[in-house]
């Protein structure tokens, strides 16, 4: 890639909430009648995030890299994905400034565990300052589909930089 400076990306995931699953939020169990289905943990957070990077770089998405259809990625822990997508972030040449994200969720709370949550985005990303992501939450005020508590949605947005030569690829 030969474009220097910032680039940024975004990044929407979406998944069911079923009976006799957990749920995995930003990579932490959070205790709900419910979980979200998907091939991996279905972590909604985690693949926005990651979407938000990959598209930053100019990658493409998460089922590009880490498709459902392979049998490597059944129940992987989602920030796993992130570790990975984050070294393609890497080999690259760029580090993240920071990511900003929001869950969409009519139930349970999530702000609760945001400081939980948060430590395990940074420490997956290997982003030194906490000021690297921030999260958000919203319900859609018992309206539509999240509303109704068919399921968990989740936005991001990522900023990223060209890594200078000697300095680490976490800000
Ligand atoms: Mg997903």
């Amino acid at each position: 890639m030969t474009d220097a400076g910032f680039r940024t990306g975004i990044g929407f995931d979406f998944h069911r909430l079923v009976e006799n699953r957990i749920l995995i939020l930003g990579g932490i169990r959070i205790p709900y009648e419910k979980g979200l289905s998907g091939h991996s943990d279905a972590d909604v957070l985690v693949h926005a995030i990651c979407d938000a990077l990959l598209g930053a770089c100019g990658l493409g998405d998460i089922g590009i890299h880490f498709p459902d259809s392979d049998p490597a990625y059944r129940g992987i822990s989602s920030l796993e994905l992130l570790k990975k997508t984050c070294a393609l972030l890497d080999a690259n040449g760029f580090r993240i400034v920071n990511v900003d994200a929001v869950v969409l969720a009519e139930a349970p709370k999530i702000m609760p565990f945001r400081r939980e949550i948060s430590t395990r985005i940074l420490q997956a990303m290997q982003a030194a300052r906490p000021q690297a992501f921030n999260l958000k939450a919203t319900t859609t005020e018992g309206c539509g589909m999240i509303g109704r508590g068919e399921g968990i949605g989740a936005m991001a947005t990522a900023l990223i930089e060209r890594r200078p030569p000697d300095r680490g690829r976490a800000s």
